[in-house]
């Protein structure tokens, strides 16, 4: 598509977006009376306004029913969870079995890591990206050295080359490949969180598996913005939270997924807990755990209903957008037109004042831009949020922007580039 850098043609784009109303179901902060242009959807979602809704119902069960809520009333709470996987299949690419809600995500990429990274004296390295996000990498070197082993040498890191901000696919392949009779683990970030770089998902998968190693994703920028097939790729394990893309709220139910293949599989530690045994038998308190076949099974403590339901109302409204399919259509034009708009800045200023970090190739990414701003970068942003406009800072010059096919706008967009276009010129004298 030709892009064009005016209001009419942004709202001509909004017009003819299928998905336009679906912002009407959430709810924007606001400052100086006015909404927000909130570009953050890839740290904190916003809230449905169905949200408190479906809190309430819970509320309303916990008030009426007490404890008998747990088998009584409308959605019990021993099946509760149920809903919400049949719903969370959809976004990952899985079968309803092979999803669970539970937890938070670094505790399940624990969990998952219990089950997963099971290292012997030959194979016991683990190959992640570096400058992963940082609580995977203290849980992955804390991880490795319960199991004895020195970070340094059980940890391989695949950085971008010198002068470059990603990483080659070719460059991750090799570095399986290379060291792959001694890999236990591969286990990657879907998304980078810095960089908004998706990497080649079915690729390291493939790679992993023929080096004989086991291949598990943290999906926390991916689910809910890019689309997955965690089953058809043969993915072994993956995580994420649902507070990002997904809107789940602060702390946030996460999710867990296990291929199908596992369920069967006895020989798999777990660090158990009653949530996790047999549905149907777990009432008789018995002793010696059975698991419940598929995710469910990796379950520790009881269910988190109040969580689950402010996911739920969420997950409701991407049932409703189609799931991920028609909002990746409208990602990749609403994120291609905030890039377009930048290059535009870009133009106006004479050089390049803000260099798109994030990949071009529209399958290397999502919603994310993260742009490096040359000169200024701190005040610009600061300018930004006076002008309601919220992305996020990454230090040292890091802006993200992330526009959210279900609640951003091609206006919203339009917007806050030309906001930015105003404070650059403020801020920069052009170069021409
Ligand atoms: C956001 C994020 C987290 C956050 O983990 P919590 O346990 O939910 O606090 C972890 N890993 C990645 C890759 C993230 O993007």
């Amino acid at each position: 598509m030709i892009f064009k850098n005016n209001l009419a043609f942004a709202q001509r784009l909004d017009q003819q977006d299928p998905l336009h109303h679906l912002r009407d179901e959430f709810l924007f902060p606001q400052q100086n009376g006015a909404p927000f242009i909130y570009l953050c959807g890839n740290s904190l979602g916003l809230q449905p306004k169905s949200a408190r809704e479906y809190m309430s119902r819970q509320m309303d069960n916990w008030e009426n029913l007490a404890v008998e809520g747990w088998f009584e009333g409308a959605t019990p709470w021993m099946f509760y969870h149920k809903e919400l996987k049949a719903l969370m299949a959809n976004i990952v690419g899985a079968s309803a079995a092979e999803v669970c809600p539970m937890n938070t995500l670094t505790v399940n990429l624990h969990l998952l890591m219990v089950s997963f990274y099971r290292p012997t004296a030959k194979r016991f390295k683990i190959i992640m990206e570096a400058g992963a996000f940082p609580s995977d990498q203290y849980a992955i070197e804390s991880q490795v050295r319960f199991h004895g082993y020195d970070p340094k040498d059980a940890i391989i890191e695949v950085a971008p080359r010198a002068g470059e901000a990603t990483l080659r696919t070719e460059d991750i392949l090799d570095t399986i490949a290379t060291n792959g009779a001694e890999t236990a683990l591969v286990l990657f970030g879907g998304i980078n969180y810095f960089t908004g770089q998706w990497y080649d998902m079915p690729a390291i998968t493939k790679a992993g598996h023929h080096a004989g190693a086991v291949v598990g994703f943290d999906l926390a920028h991916a689910a809910g913005n890019v689309p997955l097939q965690l089953h058809n790729w043969d993915i072994d394990f993956a995580c994420w939270c649902s507070y990002k893309y997904q809107n789940g709220g602060p702390g946030g139910i996460s999710g867990i997924f296990v291929h199908e293949k596992h369920f069967a599989d006895t020989s798999l530690d777990r660090f158990a807990g009653w949530w996790g045994y047999q549905e149907e038998q777990r009432f008789k308190m018995e002793k010696g755990f059975t698991p419940e076949m598929g995710a469910d099974g990796w379950q520790v403590s009881c269910t988190q209903v109040i969580p689950m339901s402010l996911y739920h109302a969420s997950l409701k409204i991407f049932e409703k957008a189609g799931f991920i399919a028609p909002l990746r259509q409208k990602s990749l034009q609403l994120t291609a037109y905030l890039e377009y708009l930048i290059q535009e800045v870009n133009t106006q200023l004479g050089f390049e004042q803000y260099k798109i970090i994030t990949p071009k190739d529209l399958a290397d990414r999502g919603a994310q831009l993260s742009i490096v701003a040359q000169h200024h970068a701190k005040e610009i942003f600061n300018a930004l949020v006076a002008k309601n406009v919220l992305g996020d800072w990454r230090e040292p010059n890091v802006i993200r922007l992330s526009p959210v096919p279900l609640y951003n706008s091609f206006q919203d967009v339009f917007h806050a580039a030309e906001y930015l276009m105003a404070i650059s010129k403020d801020l920069i004298s052009p170069k021409q």
